[in-house]
């Protein structure tokens, strides 16, 4: 059977994916977007659909923090952010009546704050920064930066860069094996320009530049989702995140299942079974087809020995990397900082610092503190006291009376959660080879997620929302067997 391609997923999903034939029961693993959105679509058309999931709510990381927070203050410790061109995520949130508004990123004045001293990214403010740039990149400014060393080669890799039904053709697959750290090298880009770039596309993936693919990387940076293409209308689900996952799992009731973790898949010819944790006992389930949206960071803990997957999938399980992200929330008594809406990338480790609460009129703050790779790991082994005192301390050095106004925080380490173990997906040099043989379904297990898409750069809810139309498609074509 041919898999759809990413065009032809959109166009089945826009005219409601008329006469499909699902199979009579499916159990999915994983109640994040990606497993809430199949089982939505599946109860919609009479499959009998169980979704198995680890944790105790459902989201995964689409995943608000409430607690211990006071007003009514929240932040979100995974997803956030949405663009206009987030199709399937907008589709879902009108369907399910969940209200957006404008988003936090948007009404944030960003800044950077280097060797002590605060300068904005227009060129003269970067100019008189006292930085290690060559002298050509002195007028350039941040954006200046970004449209040389970027968007010049994006802008020459079209029309295949931005096709919609992507691959690597012969004149990017090249880029699939260089590093993102070559590629602005190779165009003239000093470590300092770099270093001032990295905020505004790579920072927040966690990335090791030297390693990162430089095709995945400009594939996003080419897009509508990139930051450095922000526009008015970014929004985020009002009221926090996780108002999305639980309008999905409203409307399927009973048929998730929280705190079944699942440890085993099989298949034979004629079913698949899956086996699972129920309070301290092993059970085990059998459907027709199984849906795995367990991210690869977390599939380590399903033993597939007898699901008889190829050696490609296995291997594809084993490659796939996850980028590391911390972020610490900090309430704040009051806004002491005299920046509104302040948003710095820093040179202290502490890294991306911002008011996570722009649009709250106060007078309490929250400040958050999102650090990501080698930073992001260093931190996740400390315990949750010395971490808040860790960015409390770095953060006075940069905002003095951090620590006298700070009342309360709270973290979140991505690498250290239960069933996530990573924040999103890494792509490596090669990564675009990897991403048929993640989609793949294997007999009567099939796969969804942001990690089984058909975008490289792919940590985002509407490309988890993708996935599950993809995998609906791919359901009623197989049909009932
Ligand atoms: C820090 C951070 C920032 C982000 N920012 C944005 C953003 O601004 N905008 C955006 O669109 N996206 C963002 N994302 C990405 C977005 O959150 C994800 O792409 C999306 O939520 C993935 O959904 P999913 O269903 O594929 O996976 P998940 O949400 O990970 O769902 C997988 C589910 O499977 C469950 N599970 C795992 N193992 C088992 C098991 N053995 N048995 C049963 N259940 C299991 C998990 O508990 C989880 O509920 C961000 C993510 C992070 C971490």
């Amino acid at each position: 059977m041919r898999e759809a391609t990413q065009t032809e997923v959109r166009r089945a999903f826009d005219s409601g994916m008329p006469g499909l034939r699902p199979p009579r029961s499916v159990i999915v693993i994983g109640a994040g977007l990606a497993g809430l959105a199949v089982a939505y679509e599946l109860a919609a058309r009479d499959c009998e659909v169980t979704v198995l999931e680890a944790d105790t709510r459902p989201g995964g990381r689409a995943y608000t923090l409430r607690a211990p927070f006071a007003d009514g203050l929240h932040a979100e410790a995974g997803a956030m952010t949405l663009t206009p061109h987030c199709h399937y995520a907008m589709h879902y949130l009108r369907e399910l009546g969940v209200e957006t508004e404008t988003a936090d990123l948007l009404d944030t004045t960003f800044s950077y704050f280097a060797r002590g001293r605060f300068f904005t990214p227009g060129p003269e403010a970067v100019a008189a920064a006292g930085l290690a740039l060559h002298p050509h990149e002195e007028k350039l400014g941040v954006a200046g930066m970004i449209e040389r060393y970027v968007t010049a080669v994006s802008d020459s890799l079209q029309p295949d860069l931005s096709a919609p039904d992507w691959e690597a053709t012969e004149l990017l697959a090249p880029y699939d094996r260089r590093s993102v750290h070559q590629v602005l090298t190779d165009r003239g880009a000093s470590q300092a320009a770099i270093d001032l770039m990295e905020p505004m596309f790579l920072e927040m993936r966690g990335g090791d530049l030297k390693t990162a693919s430089a095709l995945s990387w400009l594939r996003h940076e080419a897009s509508p989702h990139s930051l450095s293409n922000a526009d008015p209308r970014w929004a985020k689900v009002k009221g926090g995140t996780d108002r999305f996952p639980q309008a999905f799992a409203e409307r399927l009731k009973s048929r998730i299942r929280y705190r079944r973790p699942v440890v085993r898949v099989e298949q034979d010819e004629e079913r698949a079974r899956v086996t699972y944790l129920d309070h301290g006992s092993l059970q085990t389930m059998e459907a027709e087809r199984v849906i795995v949206t367990v991210p690869f960071s977390a599939i380590r803990h399903i033993d597939f020995t007898d699901a008889g997957l190829s050696d490609a999938k296995h291997d594809a399980m084993r490659r796939v990397k996850y980028s590391s992200v911390v972020r610490v929330y900090l309430q704040m008594r009051r806004q002491f900082w005299p920046q509104r809406n302040a948003s710095f990338s820093t040179d202290l480790a502490i890294r991306w610092i911002r008011d996570a609460t722009p649009q709250l009129p106060g007078p309490r703050k929250i400040m958050e503190c999102l650090m990501t790779g080698w930073r992001a790991r260093a931190v996740s082994v400390m315990t949750e006291e010395e971490r808040q005192n860790f960015v409390l301390t770095e953060l006075d050095r940069m905002l003095p009376g951090a620590r006298d106004h700070f009342e309360t925080g709270a973290s979140v380490c991505w690498d250290e959660r239960p069933y996530a173990e990573g924040a999103y997906i890494l792509p490596e040099r090669g990564h675009s080879a990897l991403l048929p043989v993640i989609r793949r379904p294997e007999g009567r297990v099939h796969f969804a997620g942001d990690h089984a898409g058909f975008e490289p750069n792919g940590g985002s809810m509407t490309f988890a929302l993708e996935s599950a139309a993809r995998t609906v498609l791919e359901l009623g074509l197989t049909g009932t067997p």
